[in-house]
């Protein structure tokens, strides 16, 4: 069990690589693109960096508000803000790189196929072969966007998602198919650099993500409209085409919900014209093209993504499978697959540990930010719990306050009897920094008694958590 090869550089696929090298295997990771992945490339980290652009944006027009005179006509120039998001990426891929040298693992550009456990062929873009040889295989191929042919994405005026990362001027005005974690973020980032912006959703409410609570939902759905976003819910786009430069997207009922669940106004077919039109959140489809899964005997579920047990083998054995090749079955986070990475490596060295998945904190950079652990409100109901609920607003809170940035609410879900926290949901500034606290707290299993016995230290955001937790 010393050679291991990891297939695709993600965060699952080199935190793998890392994890298996300081255990001291050798390892080879072959990437057909950039390490890094998804999240690095065109996911976590771009997203987030065009976020700092529109915070700073939106700071800086409220320059009078904490007393700063003077004018300033700032405006969001997207190739400098491109320009930086590439740098970040840079910087971060660069850290990889040496991070690679360093452990001494062995970096194959191209695209990997499973032969055995045993055997990986890898294929260059020039054509040539090589075939690595070891002991174990790690996939970590991850996903790629789905576009649908009611969204026949141009890249100039109907666009994925990566697209939207590399725009070269603010459209004046976008629609955003799919009112869900990318979707949400990108509308406020949009609006926040001048478009007008409109989001398309099938669902009942912004957000619908099991994980997200209702009460989040409605909060942002309240801020999207102070911000002036406009949604359009139980609605999809049944037809897009672009017409003298423009996007009319023809909407009608979603497909999704049973008719008397739409209201009459979302029943009607209208058209949106827009000069751009974001298709987002229609799905991921799982990167297997090439991997030769059927041949090796390694098998997909229903839709394409990697059936592994619980300690992440597929039916092959020493093969694994980690991250987003998982699938929505489990968890399509980066943390995710670099926490099944460290469980796949162990059990390449031998081990039986086993993927957990009832505390995995999530985090959308809408704003303001949310962020979620364990259940909501509804799932701890459903699941028999005598559910005491505390909430605390944000706007309550000195540093806040000092921060002006109000908008915003800390709600734990606890046991009644025991005061076990079940879940945690915050809405506010550095929400998704601030929900590690109640991670860590559902981890070791602790009442929202020992959350405020905890002293927390002041003015500081973190005291929403105390106040909630003292409010039991
Ligand atoms: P990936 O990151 O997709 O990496 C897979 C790698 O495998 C790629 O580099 C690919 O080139 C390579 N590859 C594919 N096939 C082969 C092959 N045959 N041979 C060799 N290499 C191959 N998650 C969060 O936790 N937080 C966020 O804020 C967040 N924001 C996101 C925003 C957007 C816009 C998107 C699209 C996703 C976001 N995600 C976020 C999800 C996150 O990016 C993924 O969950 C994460 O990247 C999955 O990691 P992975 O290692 O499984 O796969």
């Amino acid at each position: 069990m010393k050679r291991l090869t990891v297939i695709g550089g993600g965060p699952g696929g080199y935190t793998a690589a890392f994890a298996a090298a300081r255990a001291g295997m050798e390892v080879t990771l072959v990437e057909a693109a950039h390490l890094g992945g998804t999240c690095l490339n065109s996911g976590c980290i771009p997203t987030k960096t065009l976020k700092a652009s529109a915070e700073a944006l939106e700071t800086a027009r409220r320059a009078a508000e904490f007393g700063l005179a003077g004018t300033c006509d700032l405006k969001a120039d997207m190739p400098a803000i491109v320009a930086r998001k590439r740098r970040v990426s840079d910087t971060l891929r660069g850290g990889l790189e040496k991070t690679c040298a360093k452990l001494k693992v062995r970096v194959v550009t191209g695209r990997g196929q499973v032969i055995s456990a045993s055997l990986v062929r890898v294929t260059r873009d020039d054509g040539s072969v090589e075939e690595i040889a070891g002991d174990r295989v790690i996939i970590a191929t991850g996903s790629s966007t789905l576009n649908l042919p009611s969204l026949p994405v141009d890249h100039t005026h109907i666009l994925t998602s990566d697209d939207a990362l590399e725009l070269d001027h603010v459209p004046s005005s976008i629609i955003i198919v799919g009112g869900g974690v990318i979707g949400t973020e990108r509308a406020f980032i949009y609006r926040a650099f001048g478009s007008r912006v409109t989001v398309v959703e099938g669902q009942t409410r912004i957000l619908p993500v099991p994980g997200v609570d209702r009460d989040m939902s409605a909060l942002i759905q309240r801020e999207m409209k102070k911000a002036g976003i406009a949604v359009e819910l139980c609605r999809t786009v049944n037809a897009t085409e672009t017409r003298d430069g423009a996007v009319v997207a023809h909407l009608g009922p979603s497909p999704f919900l049973p008719e008397d669940a739409i209201p009459a106004a979302a029943r009607k077919e209208g058209t949106l014209e827009a000069e751009a039109g974001e298709d987002i959140t229609v799905g991921r489809v799982p990167n297997t093209d090439g991997l030769g899964l059927a041949e090796a005997g390694i098998a997909t579920d229903r839709r394409g993504y990697i059936a592994v047990n619980d300690e992440l083998e597929t039916g092959v054995p020493g093969v694994y499978a980690i991250g987003d090749i998982l699938g929505p079955a489990r968890v399509m986070l980066a943390h995710m697959a670099v926490a099944e990475a460290f469980v796949a490596v162990k059990n390449c060295l031998g081990g039986h540990e086993t993927a957990k998945y009832d505390v995995v904190p999530s985090g959308i950079f809408a704003s303001p930010e949310v962020a979620d652990v364990g259940l909501t409100e509804e799932q701890a109901r459903e699941k028999g719990f005598d559910v005491a609920v505390s909430t605390f607003q944000f706007r309550e809170l000195g540093k806040a306050q000092a921060m002006g940035h109000l908008p915003g609410v800390f709600k734990l879900v606890a046991d009644r009897a025991s005061g076990k926290l079940l879940g945690a949901h915050l809405a506010g500034a550095h929400a998704t920094d601030l929900i590690a606290e109640t991670a860590l707290a559902l981890q070791m299993g602790a009442s929202v008694q020992d959350i405020a016995h905890t002293i927390h230290a002041h003015p500081t955001l973190a005291e929403g958590v105390f106040e909630a937790a003292h409010m039991f």
